[in-house]
């Protein structure tokens, strides 16, 4: 079986983790935590960065940072992986759901900028949601598949109605917008994900990057259990959210390979994009031209007219060929936890969702690889699908 993505373990990471065993510092304290927080912070031209046990505890501890609390809502784009919405939802909070826009698969800045205008109201000082009553306490785009959400306009929104802006850059490292790189594009806090379908892996775990000294303490405090102390005082609820040495020393090793696994992630997509252009039924990923993907998965979309069976179709038939290709993200508003999440209208997030169709992307995925899984998608074309 050919895997959709999977690991690149080419590097130093035995050597660390063999001096994680001589050593013994295998658990939450260790050198490779404190290294790995900063290469992150130089990787992304950030000022800080605090490792975290999971993308997904990393939201939420973020969140909590910026001060999501109970019964607000919290602003994210439906077409998103589950963590999104979870994370909010572990905070209390609630999300209320946005469209994409056709041209990035991100939060549609447009349809978000006309609902604040309408849908919301200060009072004392909070930013009520008119329908619900509920407080909004933060705006989280995703950087669907690696690509950035449009984070001046962003940017610009959040700061006209004082709110927060918490990105989940979840597969993003290396990306960049208007030529600026992740830890530069005005978020408050900017999540990272490091489990092992992403283009860099600790095995599991997570990270925060921020340029304020303050969220990033504050941070660091709710991750290790609020200690103010070593005599065991604890100041509010905090959360053992910590990355051990074990993840970080793979996380550093990792980290030293990013450039050549972000060229390889590159150069996947476009020879996938090369060989299937005279494809008329399916598209690319959309990617703006201010905007640098990372092409964390490659893949392809059919275009509106085609039958979403044709996607599944196709996936059914390269499994059988032993190639790992894949569906992508059901929205959350699809999804039995978030199906009473206020929601605004999809038509572009419920057009895409089931037409997409991911395919093999490990960065050592080999030539030959690749090109059986060409050959295999375009024999499906030639026989009518
Ligand atoms: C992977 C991912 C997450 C969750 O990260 P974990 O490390 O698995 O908790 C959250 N959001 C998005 C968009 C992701 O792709």
């Amino acid at each position: 079986m050919i895997p959709l993505c999977v690991p690149n373990l080419a590097g130093r990471e035995r050597e660390y983790l063999n001096d994680c065993v001589t050593s013994t510092f295998v658990s939450t304290v260790g050198p490779f935590v404190t290294r790995f927080e900063e290469d992150l912070a130089k990787a992304t031209s950030a000022n800080y960065a605090v490792a975290t046990c999971s993308g997904t505890s990393g939201l939420h501890a973020a969140l909590l940072t910026v001060g999501v609390g109970r019964d607000d809502l919290v602003v994210a784009p439906a077409f998103t992986f589950i963590a999104t919405a979870n994370a909010i939802a572990h905070t209390g909070a609630m999300p209320w759901l946005f469209d994409v826009d056709e041209t990035s698969w991100t939060i549609d800045v447009t349809r978000l900028a006309s609902a604040l205008a309408r849908e919301t109201e200060r009072r004392e000082g909070r930013l009520i949601h008119k329908p619900t009553g509920r407080r909004i306490s933060a705006i989280v785009p995703v950087f669907t598949l690696g690509t950035p959400a449009d984070m001046d306009a962003l940017r610009e929104l959040a700061r006209a109605y004082q709110l927060p802006l918490v990105v989940d850059a979840a597969a993003g490292i290396g990306a960049r917008y208007k030529g600026r790189e992740l830890g530069q594009l005005g978020a408050d806090m900017t999540m990272l994900s490091f489990n092992g379908n992403k283009t860099i892996t600790c095995g599991g775990g997570g990270g925060l990057i921020t340029n304020d000294r303050a969220l990033a303490d504050l941070a660091k405090h709710i991750t290790t259990t609020a200690r103010v102390s070593t005599d065991y005082v604890h100041d509010r609820v905090g959360y053992n959210y910590r990355m051990t040495n074990l993840e970080a020393a793979v996380g550093c090793a990792q980290l030293e390979q990013l450039e050549g696994f972000l060229s390889r992630k590159r150069e996947i997509a476009a020879t996938y994009a090369d060989a299937f252009r005279s494809i008329d039924e399916i598209a690319q990923f959309p990617v703006p031209d201010d905007r640098q993907s990372v092409y964390w998965f490659s893949g392809f979309v059919f275009e509106p007219e085609e039958g979403i069976d044709r996607a599944k179709r196709l996936i059914a038939y390269l499994n059988k060929a032993q190639i790992g290709a894949r569906s992508f993200w059901r929205p959350i508003h699809m999804q039995a936890p978030y199906v009473e999440a206020p929601c605004e209208a999809q038509p572009v997030t419920e057009r895409i969702w089931n037409r997409i169709v991911t395919l093999p992307c490990s960065t050592h995925l080999s030539q030959a690889e690749q090109a059986w899984v060409i050959e295999n998608v375009k024999k499906w074309f030639a026989h009518g699908g």
